[in-house]
């Protein structure tokens, strides 16, 4: 199967911006593992701007675009460095591709993602995509950024015709309220059509390193069981849980793509 898993900052980092290393080694070790297994894994990391306000040091996620952009092109480095590193102990070769939004907007663009997705995935490459954070940027009027990583890996899974989508997020996945504040709030293991009544479960609630939030998570589900893929929203916190979701078993929340499509 071709899956398509992202990760968020949550999982990457501690709350301090630096790389939660036992976190990302579990998370490759088993990426790596799937690999093996015969499946087809595609990466869609956030963490650049996160990773870069770790190592430079800056108080917190930068409010002002030449920072931000900053921390994004010092921290994409970082990433990129130490994926190619802990999936090459396992002999696993990264590529990373880093796009904005006009690269999947036009056809003709969008077209060579594809093709080049494709033919990495035929080169055995495991391709690690981010937005290009160092040149994204929103004009007046002009929209050059997708914004968040929820819904640039449904465009990814859309793009590579995914079968499934695994949002690794801070949460357990969708809940009946928010268990952050509501005790009788309980998960919802199964969702088969985003509804208004199911998006008015979505908080706009994000974390302090990341940008998105459960909102984004359902539009990105919308998008891919369109297409006629699953898309599953677990807990970062146990990589190992992604045995049990590429064998279909109950994690999280999965939301059931249209099989007619
Ligand atoms: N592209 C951003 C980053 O790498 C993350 C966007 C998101 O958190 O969804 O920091």
């Amino acid at each position: 199967m071709k899956i398509v898993v992202k990760v968020g900052t949550s999982t990457l980092a501690h709350s301090t911006g630096r790389l939660n290393i036992r976190r990302v080694e579990e998370l490759v070790k088993v990426l790596s593992d799937l690999k093996n297994a015969g499946h087809q894994i595609i990466l869609v990391s956030s963490g650049a701007i996160g990773m870069g306000v770790g190592k430079l040091n800056l108080p917190g996620r930068p409010a002002d675009m030449p920072t931000k952009q900053a921390a994004a092109a010092v921290g994409q480095c970082e990433l990129m460095y130490t994926y190619d590193r802990l999936f090459g102990q396992y002999g696993h070769n990264v590529a990373q591709i880093l796009l904005t939004r006009e690269d999947v907007d036009f056809p003709g663009r969008r077209r060579n993602f594809e093709n080049v997705m494709g033919r990495l995935l035929e080169l055995n490459v495991l391709p690690i995509v981010n937005e290009n954070d160092a040149v994204a940027t929103d004009e007046v009027g002009v929209s050059t950024t997708i914004g968040e990583n929820d819904t640039l890996s449904a465009i990814v899974a859309g793009c590579v015709g995914a079968g499934l989508l695994v949002i690794l997020s801070d949460i357990d996945g969708l809940y009946t309220a928010d268990p952050r504040r509501d005790a009788d709030a309980r998960l919802i293991p199964e969702v088969r059509a985003v509804t208004p009544e199911v998006e008015a479960l979505a908080g706009g609630t994000g974390s302090a390193l990341g940008s998105g939030g459960m909102a984004t998570k359902l539009k990105a589900a919308k998008l891919v069981m369109a297409g006629g893929c699953d898309m599953v929203i677990a807990n970062g916190r146990e990589p190992e849980k992604l045995y049990d979701i590429a064998a279909g078993r109950p994690v999280g929340t999965r939301f059931i793509g249209r099989k007619d499509a």
